[in-house]
């Protein structure tokens, strides 16, 4: 089984959604020696929104942001896009309301913050209320959606109920047997909101990208940390780890993350004729009900999009992908004779065994927000925000309350079996939801 030994990831396949913007110069790589008061590593939703807080609340702090990637090529830049205003079907939790409207609550404001960054940032990033489907298509997944729907009228979320043939009117797939339609959730095209978050960036933040940090140690004297690059390196007073799954590899989270892959596949801009036969709503995005099961979009550019198949610590093969992903979209839309995808790419999903994220101080002058669980957009620049917060000795809310606190998992390779047995059991359990 291939373990990557790499602490960043190092994807076989260009993002998608990034090839299709203008190409755009990266700031430089981080090529000497500096000493500085915060590093921050990760330049995604959670390390971006922690260094502009952190300037908010320091303004004289010397503060870098370095990425192992390039912004809108690395892993904020490869997802479906969905920008939920409400908490997620995993964190969602009918009996503890007062919890649940809490953390909608953050999670919404949170959401309004990004809309104004996009705004502020001049770019279109394809940003649309659009709301969000979740559709099951059989009665495991059944189950799932009753459970969210129980969570809605719990929290007094306007939701419209769907049967198979309202989802076929509106979608052009009889693929699911009901559905739920919440307006909550904004859809982007998400290589060009984090391209506009970060040029939001203040211009005294120094972002380095193409950095990776290869290793983290506390210095001799205690007096901070320091982090190890390719051609350079960093003594920091304080350090945040904002890179997900990879904080792992720099010694933070072993006991309790692990990288899964997922993948996406993006058609061509449909035909005209081909897209009058996918139903009347002209820009959407679903859910699925199971977690196992697939994510689907039309964008408003006439695309259609798959996101399908999880994959333990390391990136399956191209033909594996492009063969799944082809037969779930074909499962969906068996009209469309040949799907072809333009781009097909993976990203990497920093899990939890609980679904809570791993989140606060980690050890003396080093933060962590780690454990995005699929869903880490919005809820990583809330968590990024607070995070900065805490280390400033701010008060923040009981985020381990709120949004859960990873819990621990068995080492290697029980950890690798233990993936692979419940992901076998759930793919025969849940095969029609694929
Ligand atoms: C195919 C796919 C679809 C998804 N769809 C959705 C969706 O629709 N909605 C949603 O909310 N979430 C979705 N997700 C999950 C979402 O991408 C994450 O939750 C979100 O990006 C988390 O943000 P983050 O900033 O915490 O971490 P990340 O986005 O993982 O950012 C971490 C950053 O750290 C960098 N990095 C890693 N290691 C190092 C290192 N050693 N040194 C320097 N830099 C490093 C990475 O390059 C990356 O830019 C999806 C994920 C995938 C893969």
């Amino acid at each position: 089984m291939p373990v990557s030994k790499l602490p960043y990831p190092d994807y076989k396949f260009k993002s998608g959604w990034n090839a299709l913007l203008p190409a755009r110069i990266p700031n430089p790589e981080l090529a000497e020696k500096i000493e500085i008061d915060v590093a921050i590593v990760g330049a995604g939703f959670t390390g971006i929104s922690a260094a502009k807080r952190w300037r908010e609340l320091q303004p004289d702090a010397t503060i870098a942001l370095l990425d192992s990637s390039e912004i809108g090529e690395g892993n904020p830049g490869r997802n479906s896009g969905f920008l939920l205003e409400i908490s997620l079907a995993e964190d969602a939790d009918a009996r503890n309301i007062e919890k649940m409207a809490a953390s909608n609550k953050l999670i919404s404001e949170t959401m309004q913050h990004i809309v104004s960054e996009v705004q502020k940032s001049g770019m279109d990033c394809d940003i649309k209320r659009a709301g969000t489907y979740r559709a099951a298509a059989s009665d495991i997944g059944n189950r799932s959606l009753n459970k969210y729907q129980a969570f809605l009228k719990a929290t007094k979320t306007p939701f419209e109920e769907l049967d198979k043939s309202e989802l076929k009117q509106r979608l052009g797939t009889s693929f699911y047997q009901a559905g739920l339609y919440s307006p909550h959730c904004y859809l982007v095209q998400p290589a060009s909101v984090i391209r506009a978050l970060a040029t939001n960036l203040p211009n005294d933040i120094n972002l380095f990208e193409n950095t990776a940090a290869l290793s983290l140690t506390a210095n001799k004297n205690k007096n901070g940390w320091t982090i190890k690059t390719a051609h350079g390196s960093i003594q920091s007073k304080k350090v945040v780890l904002a890179n997900n799954a990879f904080s792992k590899d720099l010694g933070i989270g072993k006991s309790c993350l692990v990288a899964m892959y997922t993948y996406a596949g993006l058609t061509p801009q449909l035909e005209p004729g081909i897209l009058e036969c996918l139903g009347s709503d002209k820009n959407w995005g679903l859910l699925p009900a199971h977690r196992l099961g697939s994510t689907l979009r039309r964008t408003a550019d006439g695309r259609l999009l798959i996101r399908s198949h999880y994959g333990y610590e390391a990136e399956s093969s191209i033909d594996v992908i492009r063969t799944k992903l082809r037969s779930r979209m074909q499962n969906r839309f068996p009209q469309l004779d040949q799907i072809k995808f333009e781009h097909v790419w993976g990203g990497a999903v920093g899990f939890t065994f609980n679904g809570g994220a791993l989140w606060g101080e980690a050890k003396p002058g080093l933060f962590v927000s780690a454990g995005c669980n699929g869903g880490g957009t919005v809820k990583g620049t809330l968590l990024g925000r607070l995070l900065a917060n805490l280390a400033n000795g701010k008060e923040v809310p009981n985020v381990a309350k709120l949004f859960g606190k990873a819990s621990w998992m068995p080492p290697d390779p029980f950890r690798a079996l233990g993936f692979h047995l419940a992901s076998l059991l759930e793919n025969i359990q849940g095969h029609k939801e694929l």
